[in-house]
């Protein structure tokens, strides 16, 4: 099977963690991983053609997070020592169900902070959006360009939140 189409299998979470520990180079390395079960750090250079470093750098990441493991195994004849590596589902659960835990919080202290408060923008500079309090401060100018700043409705950002905690509670429910 080919990369793209083991992709296509592999759980959305499982990118997005692989993406956030080392980008799409992480993700090729996740997916070898995912489809041979127990590899050297060779043969997922020679499946993803990523330089070996770059694949030892990206498989310690996920060891010191226990998302993999690795078993040594001792040649006999040459001495030395092969590291086979393979993908611990478990504690990849619970690092995705921990995340996901952090974010609900930062979503629903976010929430609580657009439904206590009124907000003001500026109509010229797309970054300017301040509390009403703030807003005092200036005399509800912007404080980048000296503007007027408008008062905003946030019931659309307020709605979107609100979607994202449930989804979020939903998952963490299962
Ligand atoms: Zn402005």
């Amino acid at each position: 099977m080919g990369v793209w189409s083991t992709l296509a299998l592999m759980d959305e979470e499982l990118i997005k963690v692989a993406r956030f520990f080392g980008g799409d180079d992480a993700v090729k390395v996740v997916e070898v991983l995912q489809r041979m079960k127990e590899v050297t750090d060779e043969i997922i250079t020679t499946e993803t053609g990523i330089r070996l470093n770059t694949i030892r750098k990206i498989l310690y990441k996920l060891y010191d997070h226990a998302l993999v493991s690795s078993t040594r195994v001792r040649n006999e004849t040459t001495g030395w020592y092969t590291f086979y590596w393979r993908l611990q589902p478990d504690q990849l659960d619970a690092f995705i169900r921990s995340r996901k835990r952090r974010t609900l919080e930062k979503l629903k202290s976010r929430m609580e902070h657009e439904r206590s408060h009124s907000f003001f923008i500026c109509e010229k500079c797309s970054d300017v959006r301040l509390t009403f309090e703030d807003g005092m401060e200036t005399a509800f100018r912007c404080p980048k360009c000296g503007g007027h700043l408008t008062g905003v409705e946030n019931s659309k950002i307020i709605e979107k939140l609100s979607d994202l905690i449930k989804k979020l509670e939903d998952e963490l429910r299962e």
